[in-house]
């Protein structure tokens, strides 16, 4: 269980490729990635993260009943000196306060048997604890869901 230092932008790029083909044809992907310095953590554990994150994320803008012509998924991370930030936002469905309240909570999920476990965002939560990060979220139903993550680069 050894840490090393990791390009979260290259990180969150590998994600990305392993989920391309779930992606529906109506959505855009958008990258605002900063130069970012390289993050001592657990790389296997923090792909997790960003494969728990964008898998829900796409999973939300697929089922939102009215889809639009153009839905987003959009990637943005920040150099925050020593920290970095890394959202993941999407346009899907968005979440009710109660359902907020829920979500890191170890088998939460609203979706049907064989589509969720809920168990992907207590993994997150505590992974990103394991690193000393925070983990925020933003969220409007019918307009869509934002999770910011940040690391210190130094652990
Ligand atoms: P699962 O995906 O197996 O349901 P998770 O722990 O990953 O379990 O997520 C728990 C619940 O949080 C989901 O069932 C869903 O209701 C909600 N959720 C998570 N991410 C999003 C998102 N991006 N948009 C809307 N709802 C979300
Ligand atoms: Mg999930």
């Amino acid at each position: 269980n050894d840490t090393k230092p990791v390009d979260l932008n290259e990180g969150l790029d590998s994600t990305l490729v392993l989920v391309r083909n779930i992606y529906p044809s109506n959505l855009q992907v958008i990258k605002n990635y900063d130069n970012l310095p390289k993050v001592e953590c657990l790389p296997g554990k923090i792909n997790q993260v960003f494969m728990n994150l964008i898998s829900n994320a796409i999973y939300a803008i697929k089922n939102k009943p009215e889809q639009r012509d153009e839905e987003f998924l959009t990637i943005t991370t920040k150099n925050l000196g020593d920290r970095v930030a890394v959202s993941i936002k999407d346009s899907g469905t968005g979440m009710t306060e109660e359902v907020k309240n829920k979500i890191f909570e170890p088998f939460f999920t609203t979706k049907s048997v064989g589509e969720g476990t809920g168990l992907g965002l207590s993994i997150v939560f505590r992974i990103i604890e394991t690193h000393k990060g925070t983990i925020e979220v933003l969220s409007t139903i019918n307009v869509g869901t934002e999770f910011i993550i940040t690391l210190p680069v130094n652990a």
